[in-house]
């Protein structure tokens, strides 16, 4: 018998969910329980200034209000800070991390022109500091902590985009894993909660692809098993516009006055491919529908009804 299911949803409470964060709950919700498997809830709130109590708690009303539910009581990452000093000390201890002094200018001034969407790979000005440099640098200055990366690739199969392949030190560059501001990054945190939940399926969004290999590098050197992924399309505007925390038209509050949760739940589902007609349904039926096999691949157009 295989390994009971464990999948997630892991909003990042800065601003009120949308219907983005919204089809990407709807997925991994469906194939989830359409698995018979477990499903948690995970408030990525370890920026706590930008994810106060308030936004969080929201976030969890408008989950319930469209019908979903979790077995386990949400994890707040704002209260994990120990949890994740064990894993970075554990990394610290390997040799693997380094102080890193660069500001934001001077990373921006590293930057390499044209980079297109790719994202900015350090240059590794910190990379080889002395111990005498470092305990200069920092009198002025509290350093970002680094993951030093190997020049290695890795590669994994996306269950809907297919493989993905990434060269550590190329395309990614040594990973922050813990800011100047002393928080502990997102990076590091994702794989520690994912690992000791029992995560076995993350669906989420294709925004985040890209950071996948290097999360899947921390997993192996925490010892961590990786859990299979499945990385979905963006949900687009009807100017074909990412959506975004700013669409305030489209958040719940704006919706809820004039949608039910079925019709919410419905157009979200037949703009994803899950059903093949905008119409109201409930979270039973789709779970009962559901099939990958409906999901677009490309970007999704939210249809009205
Ligand atoms: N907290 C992230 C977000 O809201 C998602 C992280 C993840 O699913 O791994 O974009």
């Amino acid at each position: 018998m295989s390994a009971p299911v464990v999948g997630r949803f892991a909003p990042t409470p800065s601003g009120r969910l949308h219907l983005g964060n919204l089809l990407c709950c709807l997925l991994a919700y469906l194939s989830c329980r359409s698995q018979g498997g477990k499903f948690l809830l995970r408030i990525e709130d370890l920026d706590a200034p930008r994810c106060p109590k308030r936004l969080a708690d929201q976030c969890i009303a408008d989950l319930r209000f469209l019908g979903f539910d979790w077995d386990e009581p949400p994890l707040y990452q704002s209260e994990r800070t120990g949890i994740y000093q064990q894993a970075f000390d554990r990394l610290c201890a390997m040799g693997l991390i380094y102080p890193c002094f660069c500001t934001r200018a001077q990373l921006h001034a590293a930057q390499a022109p044209n980079l297109g969407d790719r994202e900015p790979v350090y240059n590794r000005a910190c990379a080889a500091l002395t111990p005498g440099e470092i305990a200069e640098r920092a009198k002025t200055r509290t350093p970002a902590m680094r993951l030093r990366v190997p020049d290695e690739d890795v590669s994994f199969v996306d269950g809907h985009f297919g493989p993905v392949c990434e060269n550590l030190e190329r395309d990614c560059g040594d990973v922050i894993l813990r800011r100047s501001d002393g928080l502990f990054a997102y990076q590091l945190a994702v794989v520690v909660d994912d690992a000791l939940s029992g995560v076995t399926e993350i669906v989420r969004g294709r925004d985040i692809l890209s950071a996948t290999p290097r999360q899947i590098y921390l997993q192996r050197l925490l010892g961590y098993a990786t859990p299979a992924y499945r990385h979905i399309p963006l949900l687009m505007d009807s100017q074909g516009r990412r959506l975004a925390k700013r669409d305030k038209d489209l958040d719940l509050t704006a919706l809820s006055k004039v949608m039910t949760p079925e019709q919410i739940l419905g157009m979200l589902a037949f703009s994803a491919g899950v059903i093949p007609e905008n119409r109201p349904a409930g979270l039973t039926e789709l779970t009962k529908l559901f099939d990958w096999k409906n999901v677009k691949k490309d970007d999704i157009w939210l249809a009205y009804p």
